[in-house]
């Protein structure tokens, strides 16, 4: 569970503290539940920096809360209060769930130009709106972008704002010369700042989230790094990042132009293949008759190599050619639920004596064929579509029965807690569901009963995964601790995990595929696989579908909130009685490619 633990933070009337959110270089946040309106905060409490005289550090922190509470915009945290307790003084705001753009960038790895845009434009207009309010932010960078609802950034932070007409007032504190890679030559060295300190920074940030390295020493140009960047935004971000203000654009309100014709221009090329796409769409409607259609098998995205073992290769089993011609993704009438087809071969399921991380239970690694292709759900099982099946055929879930009940972990109790009003709908009294997030609250028995139902509904037969069927696409060719590579950190950009879920679950998809294009197989929640737990053997197994009878079924994936993030790893498995249903348990479908 939550690996930071700090002294208690002061009591704050009217509410309720539940958790460490955030520790930046000023204070640390909580998240709370204000109980007159029973919603969820974030409580900022400042840290008291060396040195400094009490009075000036509650006014510094006063101006802060007031520089926020002037600003009202879609994409600025809004501020509710401030006050003090204990004689520390507090600042309450909006909760972003989400987290900080930071938790979704990983050194190194690009991110698309597309989702760039989809920060970076919001931000930029919320920057512009600062700037007409005469406050220059300067401190943008990742930390202080907050994500909500997945893609609205929030910019947050106003620790050292200022407003222009007050520059000369603000003492030269470490901080208030920004951070190192964001912060401009100008601000730096503590000569006259104006708007243009800020639009320096956004560049910075533009060029760290295309290349995935902070422009610092002599950097190349972003587009060189990252050539899906373009030239023209590429162009944009160094004249941004330009030494003398004088140099940039004049206006935050300019540069954002500039930059989002070079990043939709550097966007066309892949939209030329709509139109083909949308034909191959109609034309497979056309044959198949219903919504099945093809796209093609996902290709493989290079990963950082093993260090655990050497990758091994996966032979194809050769399946008769009426299975592999099946369509590459299947969606299901009624739900809408799409799968992905998986190619047949053979896979090493486990993990090797040598790998540190694995637990006896994933040894003795051995080879296993997966002898024909099987569809296998993209995505977890979602809210709305469980509301549904619920709805069609009045299921109640062993949590709703009357001497049934979910579990959830209690933050403040720290323990495991069962509740019978814990269950699908509400699966732990704190959060209101979204029909895009992954159903949880589920007992294996009751992802069977879906899987029934949906077989009836279909036609066609759709079932729980076996673990190995569920191992094999999690894998999906890579012999790594996860289908990223070996070091947690190249699996932020592909699952929610406690490195930057904050401890709840996300909607469905919101994470990059893994190679073969499903998505959330590491994290997110825990998945019910068919199989009985029991331990491995050594020989080869061929569709292997676990012991014949035991007391636990198999759970893969790990969840957005395990006591460490090694258990989202592919070879990771979690035991369960049939009947319990959990906060983090959740699931998606099989279904076999039928000829
Ligand atoms: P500091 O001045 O110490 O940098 P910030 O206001 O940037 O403080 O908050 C520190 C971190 O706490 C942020 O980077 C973010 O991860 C988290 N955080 C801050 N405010 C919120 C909020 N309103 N909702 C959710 N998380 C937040
Ligand atoms: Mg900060």
């Amino acid at each position: 569970m939550p690996t930071f633990q700090r002294d208690t933070p002061p009591e704050v009337a009217g509410h309720e503290i539940l958790k460490l959110i955030g520790l930046g270089g000023m204070g640390e946040v909580y998240l709370a539940r204000q109980l007159a309106l029973n919603r969820k905060v974030a409580i900022k409490f400042l840290a008291r920096a060396a040195g400094d005289p009490p009075e000036e550090y509650e006014r510094r922190f006063r101006r802060e809360a007031e520089l926020m509470a002037r600003i009202s915009h879609p994409n600025v945290v809004t501020i509710f209060d401030f006050g003090t307790a204990d004689g520390r003084p507090y600042l309450v705001m909006e909760y972003i769930e989400d987290g900080d753009l930071r938790s979704r960038m990983v050194p190194d790895v690009p991110i698309e130009v597309g989702e760039i845009r989809t920060i970076i434009r919001p931000v930029i207009r919320a920057v512009e709106h600062l700037h007409r309010q005469g406050i220059i932010h300067r401190d943008m960078k990742p930390e202080n972008i907050l994500i909500h609802h997945e893609d609205t950034p929030k910019v947050t932070d106003f620790g050292i704002a200022v407003l222009d007409f007050a520059i000369g007032s603000l003492t030269r504190t470490g901080r208030a010369m920004g951070t190192p890679g964001y912060v401009a030559p100008e601000q730096q060295y503590g000569l006259r700042v104006d708007e243009r300190a800020d639009q320096f920074s956004l560049a910075a940030l533009c060029y760290e989230m295309a290349t995935g390295r902070k422009p610092l020493g002599a950097y190349p140009s972003p587009a060189k790094l990252n050539p899906k960047l373009g030239r023209e935004a590429g162009e944009v971000i160094l004249k941004a990042l330009s030494e003398d203000p004088a140099d940039r654009f004049p206006t935050i309100g300019e540069f954002g132009r500039a930059l989002d014709h070079g990043l939709s221009a550097a966007e066309r090329p892949t939209r030329r293949v709509g139109p083909i796409v949308g034909l191959a769409l109609v034309a497979s409607l056309i044959v198949a008759g219903h919504s099945l259609f093809p796209r093609n098998f996902p290709r493989r995205e290079s990963h950082r190599a093993s260090a655990v073992s050497a990758p091994e290769p996966v032979r194809e089993a050769g399946p008769a050619p009426a299975l592999a011609e099946a369509p590459s993704t299947l969606t299901t009438r009624s739900l809408g639920i799409t799968l992905i087809k998986v190619p047949p071969g053979e896979f090493w399921m486990g993990s090797p004596s040598s790998d540190t991380a694995a637990q006896p239970d994933e040894r003795p690694r051995h080879l296993v064929r997966i002898s024909r292709p099987f569809y296998l759900g993209e995505k977890e099982v979602t809210v709305g579509q469980f509301r549904r099946f619920v709805e069609a055929t009045g299921y109640r879930t062993t949590a709703e029965d009357p001497d049934g009940g979910g579990r959830t972990f209690n933050v403040k109790t720290r323990t495991i807690e069962s509740n019978s009003e814990f269950n699908w709908r509400h699966p732990d009294g704190i959060r209101h569901q979204d029909d895009q997030e992954p159903v949880v609250q589920l007992s294996w028995r009751d992802a069977v009963a879906f899987c029934d139902a949906l077989t009836r509904i279909e036609g066609r037969p759709i079932r729980l995964p076996t673990e190995a069927e569920w191992e094999y696409a999690c894998r999906a060719g890579t012999s790594s601790r996860w289908s990223s590579g070996d070091d947690p950190e190249s699996l932020m950009p592909f699952a929610w995990t406690l490195k930057n879920a904050r401890y709840r679950f996300h909607k469905v998809g919101t994470r990059r595929p893994n190679p073969w294009g499903l998505r959330d197989m590491h994290g997110n929640v825990w998945e019910w696989c068919s199989d009985w737990y029991g331990p491995y053997e050594q020989a080869t197994a061929v569709d292997p579908t676990g012991p014949p009878s035991g007391s636990n079924r198999v759970l893969r994936g790990g969840s957005f909130d395990w006591d460490k993030v090694e258990r989202t790893r592919s070879a990771s498995r979690l035991p369960h009685p049939p009947g319990c249903s959990y906060y983090n348990f959740g699931f998606r479908v099989c279904s076999p490619v039928v000829p």
